[in-house]
């Protein structure tokens, strides 16, 4: 298909998504919800549906529920009911799911993406509702049979369902990240996606553009990583088009997408759709949501994502990609606000925390709550350097690896320990390399854009200011972290 006709037409996608929740019991009764036990050992009778069983709400996933609605700027509903959707299948005991109906816990809500091109899009979010998991077949363990594996009955699952706001296959991968970060912030979900804790099903339709009315979609069911939602987009996208262009019809249909072939096929037409037969579940009292209840999760709301975006560029002055970098992790972001309470030189305390602090947590798979060094530490010695007390370079090169292995120890202690931090006769050599590199910017230029031979020319220099009296190992080591650093 020549990229000439795919232009000509704008793609639609609006996605359903699955969040598992991470309370301790399930949404109906106390048996646990643990990840990787044995199959079928957390089950009671509650969990099967066994006939004369009662199920009774867990307060906990009301709760998630109204965070995720508030944090997505959704209307929060004061009456709400569960209801019985009606299908059989194997791995639902019961022959049906509690889940919410017509009166979903919230709705009318919104996000924003900030798109790659720096401007931002905003996802209406249609609604939030409550609802069980089923079980797990297991296809692809057993040559004949297919496993069944009830553990997950039960176990509490929020639905999010966008606005057909989404154009791109990027955008909805996007979409699923923000969705990751904002579970995890909010600490409701692990948001492992190839886990299964979160799931995604994306409706997508396209249209030639300028026309106002959408297409017909296609559902494609269950996904659980990004990348595969966003290729089974773009492989749907080039499929309905060329439909479209053969002058076929799309038909209304559920198909699921194959990593390996990297297509989607067709499940079922629409037609032939379940009839789930909604009726409110008789079990279950209605919910009703008041207005302290709602004040009182709104206080336990943690500072959201998009909240400490803005404060990190606005505040601190530092660049869209940093901020965004250190807002990945809620406790990243918030240990490094705790940094810049305590030194004022934020981008060097950005830099210390994207670099060297995340290097060591990467290399050691910790989170930064087990990080040796505290916050005060660090900031002493983005301190020292900026006062001219250490070079960066001895800082990273010499102190860090050092101090890491001993975090006990105290910054003058191991500045006389490791024969730094002595008052020089002159500047120090970082102060110089940086006013040599100032007053050459074209050079400097040049030098980044390949010409590494300057190299000598800027060392020259540096021989000149300081007659001689620089060590010309670490003045080149110097010059050279400086020009690509
Ligand atoms: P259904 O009744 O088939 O489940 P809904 O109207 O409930 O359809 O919408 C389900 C999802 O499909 C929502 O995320 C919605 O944004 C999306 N959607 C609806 N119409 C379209 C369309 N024409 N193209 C792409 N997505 C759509
Ligand atoms: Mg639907």
């Amino acid at each position: 298909m020549s990229s000439i006709i795919l232009t000509d037409y704008e793609l639609v996608v609006g996605l359903e998504v699955h969040i598992q929740l991470n309370t301790k019991s399930k949404a109906f009764c106390s048996d646990s919800t643990e990840f990787g036990a044995l199959p079928n050992t957390l089950l009671s009778p509650i969990s099967l549906g066994h006939p004369g069983t009662l199920p009774r709400f867990n307060q906990q996933v009301l709760e998630d529920g109204i965070l995720l609605g508030l944090a997505m700027n959704c209307q929060i509903r004061a009456y709400n009911e569960f209801a019985r959707k009606n299908y059989f299948y194997a791995d639902l005991p019961k022959g049906y799911q509690i889940t919410q109906h017509l009166t979903p816990l919230a709705y009318n809500g919104f996000i924003h993406l900030n798109l790659e091109d720096g401007t931002r899009r905003r996802v209406g979010i249609t609604r939030i509702h409550m609802e069980e998991d089923a079980g797990k077949s297991i296809h692809d363990q057993d040559p004949y049979d297919t496993l069944i594996d009830l553990n997950r009955c039960g176990v509490p699952l929020l639905e999010v369902v966008t606005e057909p706001d989404l154009r791109s296959a990027r955008e909805a991968y996007q979409y699923l990240s923000e969705i990751r970060r904002l579970v995890r912030y909010l600490e409701i979900c692990d948001g492992n996606m190839e886990e299964g804790s979160l799931r995604c099903d994306a409706n997508i339709s396209v249209r030639p553009r300028g026309v106002q009315a959408f297409g017909q979609k296609v559902e494609v069911k269950n996904m659980n990583s990004m990348r595969h939602v966003q290729r089974a987009i773009e492989y749907e996208f080039q499929r309905q088009v060329e439909m479209l262009e053969k002058g076929e019809t799309i038909v209304s249909e559920t198909r699921s997408f194959d990593a390996q072939a990297s297509n989607t096929f067709s499940l079922r037409s629409k037609e032939a759709a379940n009839d789930y037969r909604y009726f409110p579940e008789p079990d279950l009292p209605p919910l009703f949501v008041d207005d302290d209840q709602i004040a009182k999760v709104k206080s336990s709301m943690p500072p959201l994502p998009e909240v400490l975006l803005e404060r990190f560029t606005s505040v601190y002055g530092l660049s869209a990609y940093d901020a965004s970098v250190l807002c990945d992790q809620k406790h990243l972001a918030l240990w490094f606000e705790q940094l810049v309470n305590l030194t004022k030189h934020y981008k060097q305390a950005a830099n210390w925390t994207m670099g060297p602090v995340k290097t060591w947590l990467n290399t050691h798979a910790l989170e930064i709550h087990e990080f040796p060094l505290s916050v005060q530490a660090l900031a002493s010695l983005i301190d020292a350097v900026q006062d001219g007390l250490l070079t960066h370079h001895q800082a990273i090169q010499t102190l860090w690896p050092v101090w890491l292995d001993s975090p006990r120890k105290s910054l003058p202690n191991l500045l006389t320990e490791l024969d730094l931090g002595k008052p020089s006769d002159g500047p120090p050599l970082e102060l110089l390399v940086e006013e040599v590199l100032s007053s050459m910017p074209a050079k400097v230029k040049e030098y980044q854009s390949g010409k590494k031979g300057l190299l000598g020319l800027f060392m020259g220099e540096l021989m000149k200011k300081t007659g001689g009296k620089v060590q010309p190992s670490a003045a080149s080591e110097m010059l050279r972290s400086k020009l690509e650093g």
